[in-house]
Formats: structure tokens, C-alpha cells, sequence
């Protein structure tokens, strides 16, 4: 069994669906990467101040981000699992994501929670910078238009009612500033295996990722 599984791929490929469905399958832990990148966000959002760079230097100096054994959320003691799964906090997200001392201090803390193995970690730059040594990475993809639809549904069955066109340029906009960024850009590694996912079901994409994990 591989010990250390990297997913990357853009935003609503269905990277958190199948590595948390691929993690319970194996008795693995699932890291949510981009849930730690939300909490930077979100912490931004909630102070109300613009978004600096001596601000933000000063507010990743002092979060504390913490995942449980359920993927929930903490920052600074408080659960905010729900709270950091806004457009508003997707798009802060990306914009923290871009700076050199945010990325140093959450891969520093990701390479630490995969230190005992048997994990599963996804984002955007796992199997590049993270987890350059994963036993299996993978680059989960889809198209733009598909994307979109599933992001669109997931939201609607949380009971948010967004437009499919403003999901689509939101996506679209935060994998174009991901992809471009300096430092560790969206990218996959040369050794990523790719899965379009397009046409599957989560099903599908999933016994692939447990065929792929022996
Ligand atoms: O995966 P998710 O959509 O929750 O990620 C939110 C944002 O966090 C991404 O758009 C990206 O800018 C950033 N991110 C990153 N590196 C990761 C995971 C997420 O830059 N490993």
C-alpha cells in the first residue's frame, strides 16, 4: 500500500470528495490543504481590515489552524469548518496563497502532519513542493464547464443559491491566479498520474484512486 497519497488538481475537480471517501476506504487521514489557506482568508475577512502585507504577515504569525480527525476546521480554537467554504473566503484564499511566507509556514505544518504516514493530502501543490518523495500523486482534472456544475450543486445542497455563470468565472479566475503565482503555482508534478474526471462518477474516480493507492 502506497503510504502517501498527494492529490492536486484545480478548484472543484473533486479532490476533497474522493481523497475523504479514499481516506476512509483505507484507514487513512485526509488533509484538507486548502481548508488551511481558508483559514488565513477567513481570518482576513473577519478583521475587516484590506488585505496588507505586514497584516497578513502579522496574522500568519500568530493563527494557530488545526485539523481533527473529521476534517473539521479550527482557527485559534474556534470552529469555522462551515464558515471558510464562502466565494468571499475561496477568493482570499487564493490571494494569501500568493505570498512566500503564508506558503512557508502551512507546508511546514502539512509536512509535519504527514510525518506519521498513511495520509492522504490534497491541494495544489503537493505533489511539487509539499510531498515532493508521495509514494502516489495524482493530478485530478476536469472541464471548466463540469467544474462549475458540481460546485454549483454542492452549494445548492448546503442552501446557497449562486449563479452557474458567476461559479464559473470564479473558478476560472482563481486556477488562472493559482497557475500564474510565483511560488508554487498550480501545476502537475512531472511524475502526477492524470485523471480527467470529467465523464465519471465519484465512484469511478475513486475505486481508480484505491486501484492506483495498492
Ligand atoms: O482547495 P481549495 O479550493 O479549498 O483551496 C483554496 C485556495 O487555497 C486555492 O484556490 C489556492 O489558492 C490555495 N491553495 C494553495 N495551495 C494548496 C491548497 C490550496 O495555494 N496546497
Amino acid at each position: 500500500m502506497k503510504k502517501i497519497i498527494a492529490v492536486d488538481g484545480p478548484a472543484g475537480a473533486g479532490k476533497s470528495t474522493v481523497s475523504k471517501k479514499a481516506a476512509e476506504k483505507l484507514g487513512y487521514t485526509y488533509i484538507d490543504t486548502g481548508a488551511m489557506y481558508r483559514a488565513v482568508g477567513l481570518k482576513i475577512l473577519e478583521s475587516g481590515k484590506p488585505l496588507t502585507e505586514n497584516f497578513l504577515a502579522e496574522v500568519t504569525e500568530k493563527i494557530q489552524i488545526e485539523l481533527d480527525e473529521s476534517a473539521r476546521v479550527f482557527v485559534d480554537g474556534e470552529e469555522v469548518t462551515k464558515k471558510i467554504r464562502t466565494p468571499e473566503v475561496s477568493k482570499l484564499a487564493s490571494d494569501v496563497s500568493k505570498f512566500p511566507f503564508v506558503r512557508k509556514k502551512l507546508t511546514e505544518l502539512q509536512r509535519k502532519m504527514a510525518e506519521r504516514g498513511q495520509v492522504i493530502m490534497d491541494g495544489r501543490d503537493i505533489g511539487t513542493q509539499v510531498l515532493p518523495n508521495a509514494d502516489l500523486k495524482i493530478f485530478l482534472t476536469a472541464s471548466l464547464e463540469e467544474r462549475a456544475k458540481r460546485r454549483f450543486e454542492e452549494l445548492k445542497t448546503k442552501g446557497q443559491q449562486l449563479d452557474l455563470s458567476e461559479i464559473e468565472k470564479e473558478i476560472f479566475l482563481r486556477d488562472k491566479q493559482d497557475m500564474e503565482r510565483e511560488t508554487a503555482p498550480l501545476k502537475q508534478a512531472d511524475d502526477a498520474i492524470l485523471l480527467d474526471t470529467t465523464n465519471l462518477k465519484i465512484e469511478e474516480v475513486l475505486n481508480k484512486i484505491l486501484e492506483l493507492a495498492k
